[in-house]
């Protein structure tokens, strides 16, 4: 079996590895000149930046990965026994993670605190419902609006009122486990004790993740090399690059939709005009740096407030990086994001942080994704119809999970489904052959 893998972020990095593990062939394929993905980290100044995602929670599948790539001794663990914080009313409050913040936050007054505790007597998910209200029907509206909403929607930079539960929240709920109440799960994990994997990051960021694991399997990935399209031959696939073109019997997409309809347009137009259909948003990191002494994890910014950045996260405080500040931007919550300059950015995100924490902050980067967070908006109903043809398969985070974890596990999952079916491929032909 030869599997083409289009992208080297760290789906397509985790799928060269499962299936090489299993004696498959891979070939495959990253446009730029570094492996990552949006995992990527940089030094500016001597500080770390983190591109993409600033933090990732080591379970039990990646403290493995990081013990089988010898990178414990670069681990940094986070201390994440500190408060997150959510804008509210013209000031910062804590948002409530634990049994202590939920009884003393200032965020719910006593009686929206008393009607979360409704919730496990209200009904499941209900067809067609969007994830605001779906939260204000469990939560009541002052949760459903002030922290749970932000809580979930903050990085996907969409308004809770346009995700459909069923394209979104639901299917996180879903792949947790959580098929009744949300609070007697959250309350068997109490009673369970067993707490979230701690978060952690590594001395040169988490793109040292990306490197390690390019490092180990460079033979199969060829850098710098675009795929321009894919074509099907009758008995696979070809992947054309400008160095050449590759035969293939099956090919993994790791790209974002758009991308991924581009390069399937000649197998399938019908696939290609569904994968067109998924909305990303734009994300504006701008990192600063700041005196803030306060301790906490991030801020996050509810859609629909008067602030200009959707929040940030405090790397300086929960992951000891000297001085650094990272602030989010979007369409949603700087409708002229797309126009500003990176300099207009940065001064943008640098004032709101100041008025947020109320200290000095001075932009120190900008970075750009486009596109950035899949939007789990209404444009996922287009899932139902995302039907590939045999040999061609997604592995992103539009149609699973978007964390850095899920990712891993969708891309071990796929290569053990890859590396079955050409199992039971040659036993049929061994069948047919002996008859
Ligand atoms: C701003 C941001 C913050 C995030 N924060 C967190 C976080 O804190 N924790 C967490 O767990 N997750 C976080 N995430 C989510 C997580 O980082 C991503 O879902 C995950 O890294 C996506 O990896 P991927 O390999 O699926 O896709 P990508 O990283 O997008 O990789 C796709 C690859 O395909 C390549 N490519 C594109 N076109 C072509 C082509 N024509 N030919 C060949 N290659 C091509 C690209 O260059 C890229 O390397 C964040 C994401 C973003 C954007």
């Amino acid at each position: 079996m030869t599997v083409g893998v289009v992208g080297a972020g760290i789906s397509g990095l985790t799928l060269v590895r499962s299936l090489e593990e299993r004696g498959a062939d891979v070939a495959a394929f990253e446009a730029r000149d570094e492996p990552g993905g949006v995992m990527r980290s940089r030094r500016v100044d001597g500080r770390v930046l983190e591109l993409g995602p600033q933090r990732l929670r080591l379970t039990p599948g990646i403290e493995s990965l990081v013990d089988d790539l010898e990178l414990r001794d670069q681990l940094r663990i986070g201390d994440d026994d500190q408060p997150l914080y959510v804008y509210h009313d013209g000031s910062l409050e804590v948002v409530p993670l634990s049994v202590r913040e939920a009884i003393t936050t200032d965020l719910l007054s006593p009686r929206g605190k008393l009607r979360i505790l409704k919730e496990p007597f209200t009904d499941p998910q209900r067809p067609g419902e969007t994830v605001d209200e779906f939260l204000v029907r469990k939560f009541g509206r002052q949760a459903a609006r002030r922290y749970f909403g932000p809580l979930y929607s903050g990085l996907y930079g969409t308004d809770p009122r346009d995700m459909l539960m069923e394209y979104s929240l639901g299917r996180a709920l879903d792949g947790a486990g959580i098929d009744g109440s949300i609070l007697t799960w959250v309350a068997r994990k109490v009673v369970s004790g067993r707490d979230a994997p701690p978060i952690c990051s590594f001395d040169d960021g988490l793109g040292k993740l990306s490197e390690r694991l390019y490092e180990e399997h460079a033979d199969s990935i060829a850098l710098e090399t675009p795929v321009e399209r894919i074509e099907e031959t009758g008995e696979g696939y070809e992947i054309v690059t400008p160095d050449g073109t590759e035969r293939v019997d099956d090919v993994v997409l790791t790209t974002p939709a758009p991308t991924s309809a581009a390069l399937l347009e000649s197998v399938d137009d019908g696939l290609a005009t569904t994968l067109r259909e998924f909305n990303y948003n734009p994300i504006g990191m701008v990192f600063v740096e700041s005196d803030l002494e306060r301790d906490g994890i991030g801020a996050l910014v509810p859609s629909g407030s008067d602030v200009g950045i959707s929040g940030s996260t405090w790397n300086a405080s929960f992951l000891d990086r000297d001085r650094l500040f990272t602030c989010y931007v979007d369409p949603a919550s700087d409708p002229e994001m797309p126009d500003r300059s990176d300099e207009e950015l940065g001064a943008v995100a640098a004032a709101e942080f100041e008025r947020l924490t109320g200290a000095s902050a001075t932009p120190i980067h900008v970075h750009r994704w486009d596109p950035g967070m899949p939007a789990y908006d209404r444009s996922w109903t287009a899932m139902d119809d995302l039907q590939p043809p045999e040999g061609i398969h997604f592995c992103a985070n539009y149609v699973g999970r978007p964390g850095i974890p899920g990712r891993i596990r969708n891309a071990k999952r796929l290569a053990g489904k890859l590396a079955e079916d050409e199992g039971d491929r040659s036993r049929s032909a061994a069948v047919a052959e002996s008859n």
